[in-house]
């Protein structure tokens, strides 16, 4: 017989929930939770669905899952071996758009809360699950603006997201916080001019050559344990209209941050700032603009009880220690953790996440529902 949550994950699979539409995934999942006695509320902004579904009252330690219901496009449909929302399972394998990023984390969430309440009814502490249908957007509407609100209401002290986190064998790597992302456009202004009188003009691209060189090596920080040295990348340099008469008079580069908590925004944009006067600005004369975007600020886990928990979680259901790492993009959690919440991330298999054929073994969405039940029991009770 097909396991409940492969059940459930189908559900949600089959609903063309393409960021931001929700498709009616939450209310599917409020009206189900509901029924167990658990308690919810909802908020929209813009295009964008939000729901916190909770159980249990603020005596006690509080664990709060987070998921999104939000997926991407498919991309080619004739590339998918099967429909991307027909949820289909072959040889152990569950085929569809979401499987793994993150309807199948979701489905074991809800599971995992309802067997625990199921157990033990008036349990001590809380336990929630909040969803949005931004994640894979702009995320600007999403948790971003919904856990300030529910911040209010409700007091947590842990938070786990079910982003796929795992690389070969699931549980292999919990993330134990992420890399902050700070975008920069920089502007060097020189002098337009001639291409055949240069004594009249000055030309960005020779006079920023050296600084951009520079930038290329820089060390802007050590990192730390759990986070590797701070790196930084160049996306686009743009000088010129097209002319080939014309020497410019700006060049324009945007860059990225991906920074370790050992930087901030302050400290970087001093460092760029005196690397940019000393390889060009100063020494060549030049104007510049600095423009900053600050995608997400890094969050780090360091509460070392609820490391533990995980790990001996992971453990027991699925028979591997998790390696604590803080790779891969921005997530949802950027959101959560500035509220003083140790937040980690444990989910299935990425290997497939926002690829044609997105899939993962029906296995280990039975083995995340019951290391996310045996991490509540470990959290609320013990
Ligand atoms: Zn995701």
């Amino acid at each position: 017989m097909e396991p409940e949550v492969i059940s459930l994950a189908k559900q949600l699979i089959t609903k063309p929930s393409y960021t931001p539409d929700d498709a009616g995934c939450q209310p599917l999942l409020m009206n189900r939770l509901s029924g167990h006695g658990f308690q919810g509320e909802h908020h929209r902004f813009g295009e964008v669905d939000n729901v916190l579904i909770w159980h249990g009252d603020a005596q006690g330690p509080a664990l709060m899952f987070l998921g999104h219901t939000d997926v991407v496009p498919p991309g080619d449909l004739s590339a998918w071996k099967h429909d991307p929302l027909s949820a289909h399972v072959e040889a152990g394998v569950l085929y569809g758009r979401g499987v793994a990023d993150m309807k199948g984390s979701v489905a074991a969430m809800v599971l995992a809360m309802e067997k625990f309440v199921a157990q033990y009814p008036s349990h001590p502490g809380k336990i929630a699950l909040m969803l949005t249908s931004d994640e894979e957007g702009v995320a600007l509407d999403g948790v971003k603006k919904f856990m300030p609100l529910m911040a209010k209401k409700h007091h947590f002290d842990y938070c786990l997201v079910g982003e796929p986190s795992s690389s070969n064998v699931l549980g292999d790597t919990v993330r134990v916080g992420r890399r902050g992302s700070l975008h920069v456009t920089i502007k060097i202004k020189g002098k337009q001019g001639h291409v055949a009188y240069p004594q009249n003009a000055k030309n960005p691209i020779f006079l920023a050559a050296d600084a951009i060189h520079k930038l290329g090596g820089f060390e802007w920080d050590q990192g730390n344990d759990d986070f590797p040295p701070t790196s930084f990348q160049i996306s686009n340099i743009h000088a010129g209209s097209g002319v080939t008469n014309i020497i410019p008079g700006e060049l324009e580069i945007t860059a990225n941050f991906r920074y370790a908590p050992t930087s901030s925004q302050a400290s970087l944009s001093k460092q760029l700032r005196q690397l940019l006067d000393e390889y060009a600005l100063k020494k060549y004369d030049l104007d510049c603009e600095l423009d900053w975007q600050l995608s997400g600020e890094p969050f780090h886990c360091t509460d070392k009880k609820y490391k533990q928990a995980l790990e001996a979680s992971v453990l027991k259901v699925a028979g591997v220690k998790p390696e604590f790492n803080t790779a891969g993009g921005t997530s949802d959690g950027r959101f959560v953790a500035p509220h003083g919440i140790a937040t980690m991330e444990l989910g299935p298999i990425n290997k497939t996440i926002h690829q044609v054929n997105e899939c993962e073994k029906v296995s280990h969405f039975v083995l995340l529902e019951n290391i996310y039940l045996d991490l509540i029991q470990r959290l609320l009770l013990k």
